[in-house]
């Protein structure tokens, strides 16, 4: 299969779903893994411009750890209104990624990055196979299922399914600390350290299924998106 995994941010990916595209990669499916903003204000310091390259090469390395394919929406974080042209990049990503299975953020998840991340991309999925809607790359042939991935700190998420990613976790937390322009900003923005609040969090959906380490998700469950088998690994 090849699965498309997009965030708002550049490290949404690691600390909400990584596990499981590890653990995807193991069995030999193809990632690809996007962001629709550029994580541009996500300092107090560094300037937006210089902040969008470091971010840019902090997804790249966090991605080569597991061979996955990276696509960057490019807009400026809190500039991803629902519009023509967020639409138009939206459709681009999954025309260009032609995934069998999109994860993306809960509809509900806490900023508006990645709520409108989730809205465009379930729209998007769908319309990337209409063939008369023209852009630069050709219509893709399937409305993919989507899973969304939990939200920040699990609030407002129940899973439904879940992946047991104990042995993914090494890897998680690898591809998680590639950010390292994020550590000291959301430790004073945010006051959480983040290797401690994504470890925390999978070990509490672990909890949840008996097993050391997990990944929450629910399906969205709409005409035309399910299919009589389970997809997560
Ligand atoms: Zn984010």
């Amino acid at each position: 299969m090849r699965i498309l995994a997009v965030g708002a941010h550049p490290d949404d990916l690691e600390l909400l779903c990584a596990g499981t595209l590890v653990k995807y990669r193991k069995q030999g499916h193809t990632v690809i893994m996007a962001h629709m903003c550029k994580g541009d204000k996500g300092h107090f310091t560094i300037p937006p411009e210089e902040l969008s390259k470091i971010r840019a090469e902090e997804a790249k390395s966090s991605a080569e750890l597991i061979g996955a394919e990276i696509i960057s929406g490019g807009f400026p974080d809190l500039e991803l209104l629902i519009n023509e042209e967020t639409r138009r990049v939206a459709v681009d990503i999954i025309r260009r990624a032609k995934p069998d299975l999109i994860i993306t953020h809960y509809p509900e998840d806490y900023m508006i990055d990645h709520v409108n991340t989730s809205k465009l991309i379930i729209d998007a999925s769908f319309i990337a196979t209409l063939t008369h809607f023209k852009t630069d790359f050709p219509a893709h042939n399937v409305i993919p299922p989507i899973f969304f991935m939990d939200t920040l700190a699990g609030i407002n998420f129940l899973p439904t399914e879940y992946v047991d990613i104990t042995e993914e976790m090494e890897m998680k937390e690898k591809m998680l600390l590639c950010h390292q322009s994020q550590y000291v900003w959301l430790r004073d923005h945010d006051h959480i350290d983040y290797v401690d609040f994504m470890k925390s969090l999978s070990k509490f959906r672990g909890i949840q299924c008996g097993v050391t380490y997990a990944e929450g998700f629910r399906q969205y469950q709409v005409w035309g998106r399910i299919v009589p088998k389970r997809l997560l690994p």
